[in-house]
C-alpha cells in the first residue's frame, strides 16, 4: 500500500499513477476539515489561482512536458482536456470543472481510498509501504513542524522571495559589463584553465552581468517602479515581510536612494565605458548551468506580471528581454531538493519517504503534477519490488526530477520546467525554433525508449 498526504495536483497524480500499476493507496485530504489560506472549496486538484496550465505547443518547454505526461497516462492532462477552454496555443481550463473530473476520477478508482484528515505527523513508512508528501506550498503547521524535526531546518524553506529571470540571449551585451564587485572574483588565465569556468562566467572576467544607470535613466525607473500596479494580495501576503528579502517596490516606496543603497548598489563595480562607478546598477548572475538563463539580483517583486515586463524593461540592457520566471513574494513551503532529494523524488536518507508537488521544489501547476506523477510510479515500483528510475535528462519531466535533486543547493529556488534546465543537443539547429522543436522530439524518443525498457 502507498500512501500519500495531499489531494492537490501531485497527491491526485501520484495517487493515479500507483493504483494503475494495481497498488493500492490511502490518499489524506485536510480540506474541508482544515482550511488553508487560498484553497476555496473541498474538491481535490483545486486551482488557486490562474487557470491556465501553459502553453501547450512542443516549441514551449512547458507544452513538452505535457506531451510527456499524457504519453505516461497522466490523470491531470487527461482531465484538463475534458474541461479545456479556448485559449489560443495555451491549455486552460474551466476550474470549477476541472477540480469535479479529477474529484470524480480519483474518488471512483477502486484502488484509491480518500481519508479527509489533517496528517499532522508523518506516518511510518518503509519499501513495502512507500510515503509520499503532496502537500502543496501551504501544508499545514504541524505537519511543516514534523517533516523540519525530520530532514533539518536547513532543508525545509517557508517562505520565497523570487527575483526574475531573463533568457541569456534577449540581454544587449553592448550596454552591459561583466564584472564582479570590487572584482572580488576575478582569476587569472592559468586559475580559469586550472580550475575550470567560474561559478557564474566562464572567462575570469566577473561573475555577474551589471547593468549601468545614468542618474536620468535611475529617475525614469524608480518613478515607473513606484507607480505600477501591484498584483492581486491574497491574505497570507498581508504577512509582514522579512527585512531581507523585500519586494523592490516596497524598498522603492521607502525613499528614492533606498535601491541605490541596496540591491542597485553601484560601489565597487567601474563601468568600463566610463571608467567610474554607475549612479545605479542592476546586477544579473548566471542561473543555470547552460549559462542561457540569468536572474536579476535582489529583485524579487509582487508587481503584476505584465508590469513586470513594463518596468524591467527600463533597465538598460534589458530593452528587449524575454523572462522566463516573473518575479514573486509568497507563502511557499518547500525543501531544498538538491540536500535531500534523488532524482526518483525519495528522501536520501528515507528512500520509503517521497516529496511530490510544490513541496518537493518545483514551481507551477504542471511541474507539480509531473513530479507527483514520476514519484508515484516510483513508490509503486517500491513497493511491488521493481526497479526505480527517472527518465533521461533529454527530456523535460527528467529534467525536472533533476534540477530539483542536483542544482546548486546554495542558490536553490523551485523553477518552472525550460529547455535551459534540459540536456543541450549535440549539434543544435540554428534557428531558436528549429532548436526547440528538435530537442523536444529528442525527448519524445527519449521518454519513449524510456518506457519501454520499464516495461520490458
Ligand atoms: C497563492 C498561490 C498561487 C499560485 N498560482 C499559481 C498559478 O497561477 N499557476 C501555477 O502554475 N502555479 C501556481 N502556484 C504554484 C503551484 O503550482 C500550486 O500551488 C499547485 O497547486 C501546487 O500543487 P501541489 O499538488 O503541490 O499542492 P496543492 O495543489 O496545494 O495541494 C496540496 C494539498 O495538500 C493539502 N494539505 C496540506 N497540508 C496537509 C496535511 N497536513 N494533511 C492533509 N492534507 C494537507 C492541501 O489542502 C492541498 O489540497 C501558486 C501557489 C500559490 C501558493
Amino acid at each position: 500500500m502507498v500512501r500519500i498526504i495531499g489531494g492537490g495536483l501531485a497527491g491526485c497524480e501520484a495517487a493515479w499513477q500507483v493504483a494503475s500499476v494495481g497498488v493500492p493507496v490511502v490518499l489524506h485530504e485536510m480540506r474541508p476539515l482544515r482550511a488553508t489560506a487560498v484553497h476555496k472549496s473541498d474538491r481535490l486538484a483545486e486551482l488557486v489561482c490562474s487557470n491556465s496550465f501553459r502553453g501547450d505547443k512542443l516549441d514551449n518547454a512547458v507544452g513538452l512536458l505535457k506531451e510527456e505526461m499524457r504519453r505516461l497516462g497522466s490523470v491531470i492532462m487527461r482531465c484538463a482536456e475534458a474541461s479545456r477552454v479556448p485559449a489560443g496555443a495555451a491549455l486552460a481550463v474551466d476550474r470549477d470543472r476541472f477540480a469535479d473530473t479529477v474529484t470524480a476520477a480519483v474518488s471512483a478508482h477502486p484502488l484509491i481510498q480518500i481519508v479527509r484528515d489533517e496528517v499532522a505527523s508523518l506516518p511510518s513508512h518503509s519499501a513495502a509501504d512507500p510515503l509520499i508528501v503532496a502537500t502543496g506550498p501551504l501544508t499545514s503547521e504541524a505537519l511543516s513542524a514534523d517533516i523540519v524535526r525530520l530532514i533539518g531546518s536547513d532543508h525545509l524553506y517557508f517562505y520565497d522571495a523570487i527575483s526574475p529571470i531573463v533568457l541569456a540571449e534577449s540581454i544587449d551585451r553592448t550596454k552591459v559589463f561583466r564584472q564582479s564587485r570590487w572584482d572580488r572574483n576575478i582569476r587569472n588565465a592559468d586559475e580559469v584553465a586550472a580550475s575550470g569556468p567560474a561559478c557564474g562566467v566562464d572567462d575570469g572576467q566577473g561573475d555577474y552581468l551589471n547593468c549601468p544607470f545614468t542618474k536620468d535613466e535611475y529617475a525614469r525607473f524608480y518613478d515607473a517602479l513606484v507607480h505600477a500596479e501591484s498584483a492581486t494580495v491574497h491574505d497570507f501576503d498581508k504577512e509582514k515581510f522579512f527585512e531581507g528579502c523585500l519586494p523592490i517596490e516596497v524598498m522603492a516606496h521607502r525613499g528614492v536612494d533606498t535601491l541605490r543603497f541596496g540591491p542597485m548598489k553601484p560601489a565597487g563595480l567601474v563601468n568600463p565605458a566610463t571608467g567610474r562607478w554607475p549612479y545605479a546598477v542592476v546586477q544579473l548572475r548566471q542561473d543555470n548551468l547552460a549559462a542561457d538563463h540569468f536572474s536579476l539580483v535582489g529583485f524579487q517583486t509582487q508587481l503584476k506580471w505584465g508590469e513586470q515586463a513594463r518596468v524591467l524593461r527600463m533597465i538598460p540592457g534589458l530593452e528587449q528581454a524575454e523572462f522566463v520566471r516573473y518575479g514573486m513574494v509568497h507563502r511557499n513551503t518547500y525543501v531544498n531538493g538538491p540536500t535531500v532529494l534523488t532524482d526518483t523524488w525519495q528522501l536520501r536518507q528515507h528512500p520509503g519517504l517521497f516529496f511530490a508537488g510544490q513541496m518537493s521544489g518545483v514551481e507551477g501547476y504542471v511541474e507539480s503534477a509531473a513530479s507527483g506523477l514520476l514519484a508515484g510510479i516510483n513508490a509503486a515500483a517500491l513497493a511491488q519490488g521493481r526497479p526505480l528510475s527517472a527518465p533521461p535528462r533529454t527530456t523535460a519531466i527528467g529534467a525536472l526530477a533533476y534540477y530539483a535533486s542536483h542544482a546548486d543547493p546554495a542558490h536553490y529556488a523551485p523553477s518552472n520546467i525550460t529547455f535551459g534546465i534540459m540536456q543541450p543537443l549535440d549539434q543544435p539547429p540554428r534557428g531558436k525554433g528549429d532548436r526547440k522543436l528538435a530537442m523536444s522530439a529528442r525527448a519524445l524518443d527519449a521518454l519513449d525508449d524510456w518506457m519501454k525498457g520499464r516495461a520490458a
